[in-house]
């Protein structure tokens, strides 16, 4: 790849895939992105990069895509990767919170001992969508009252407005649409 690495390049790169997984939904595909080795350390890297001085001490991410750049994340920051997931994932004891996602609704879960209170926490997920999610995992993180969280996405659909629900925390997204 000749090309100046860029978000705005990065973004190019992002599948668009109409109608999935039902009618009306405009997939963000970001598979395109992290086949592209130059690309995924690119993203891993701007993210790693804006919360160095940050203190981080987890990255915790949630179920599925979120693992895949919040584990590169947690590894650059020399962090602990701590997963959200779906309901009986999970084996030891958890707590659970039920939430609205664009398409449907579902629930999140979290290991109980997972978190401290001296945690400074990044929350990444692939994509801010309506806020469900991330609004969801913010409130079980809370239930551990750490230090810090700053919730983390690669893309944000703006036009959904999902920051609305993330109160004042500081919200960062790499890709804009
Ligand atoms: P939300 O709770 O509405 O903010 O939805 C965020 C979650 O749903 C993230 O985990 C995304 O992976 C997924 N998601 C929602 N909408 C889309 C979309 N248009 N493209 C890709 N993923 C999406």
């Amino acid at each position: 790849m000749t090309e100046t690495l860029t978000l705005e390049s990065v973004k190019e790169h992002i599948r668009n895939v109409p109608d999935f997984p039902i009618p009306g939904i405009q997939f963000k595909d970001i598979t395109t992105v992290l086949q592209k080795p130059e690309l995924f350390s690119f993203v891993a890297d701007t993210i790693a990069e804006h919360y160095q001085h940050k203190g981080i001490t987890k990255v915790v991410c949630i179920e599925s895509r979120g693992f895949i750049l919040g584990g590169a994340v947690a590894h650059k920051l020399g962090a602990g990767f701590v997963p959200i997931r779906k309901p009986g994932k999970l084996p030891a004891e958890t707590y659970a919170k039920d939430y609205q996602l664009e398409y449907g609704t579902d629930s999140i879960e979290i290991h109980k001992d997972a978190i401290t209170s001296s945690d400074r926490i990044l929350l990444h997920d692939d994509l801010l969508a309506t806020g469900g999610t991330a609004n969801a995992a913010i409130d079980l993180l809370k239930v551990f009252n750490p230090v810090a969280i700053y919730p983390c996405f690669f893309i944000e659909l703006g036009f959904l407005n999902g920051r609305k629900y993330l109160g004042n925390y500081e919200v960062t997204s790499l890709i804009h649409f």
